[in-house]
């Protein structure tokens, strides 16, 4: 919505058959009521052409395998999220797709803990998170209080 704003259409290719599946309903909807935003449901991109810049990018139907091809002079690319936190493996639970494991086993008031004791995760990082900007910041407020308790039965503070 944002770059349909000032570009002269705006195509957004998504490999399902859903936008809303992965996106606020609200958004989804004015997508889809918006003039200069083409939506391709189940394709991927699987060309990129143009001599000194882009000028197309080809687009194929993954259950037909047809393929169309888009003018196009920029590609903002946002498959997905992946965390990263193998650094992080180990000493601190990961959940399946890599995301902090917190409160496990710890009850609510701890539910920013971590496996490692001191160690604490919130926001996007967390698994089960709602990914959004409001969560990340309220997360971030009530894992300082869980520091700052951290540290007094620490004796530290
Ligand atoms: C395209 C897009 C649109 C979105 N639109 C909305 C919206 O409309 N409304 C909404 O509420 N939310 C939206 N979100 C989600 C929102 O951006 C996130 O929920 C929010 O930014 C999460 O905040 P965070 O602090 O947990 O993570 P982030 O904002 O991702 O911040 C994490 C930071 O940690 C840094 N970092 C990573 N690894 C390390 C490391 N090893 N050492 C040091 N630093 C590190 C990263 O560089 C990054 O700066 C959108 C997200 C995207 C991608």
């Amino acid at each position: 919505m944002f770059l349909a704003r000032t570009a002269t259409d705006v195509n957004v290719v998504i490999r399902h058959d859903d936008l809303s599946r992965d996106m606020s309903r609200y958004l989804a909807e004015r997508i889809r009521a918006a003039l200069r935003v083409h939506v391709w449901n189940n394709c991927e991109v699987c060309e990129l052409r143009g001599d000194e810049r882009l000028e197309e990018v080809v687009v194929r139907n993954v259950r037909t395998d047809e393929r169309r091809s888009l003018r196009a002079t920029a590609l903002f690319v946002l498959i997905g999220s992946e965390p990263h936190t193998r650094w992080l493996e180990g000493p601190v639970e990961l959940d399946e797709r890599g995301f902090i494991m917190t409160g496990v086993g710890l009850g609510g008031a701890a539910m920013f803990q971590t496996s490692t004791d001191g160690v604490f995760a919130i926001g996007d990082v967390r698994s089960g998170s709602v990914k959004r900007v409001a969560s990340a910041v309220g997360d971030g407020a009530v894992a300082v209080r869980l520091v700052y308790e951290h540290l007094v039965r620490a004796g530290r503070r």
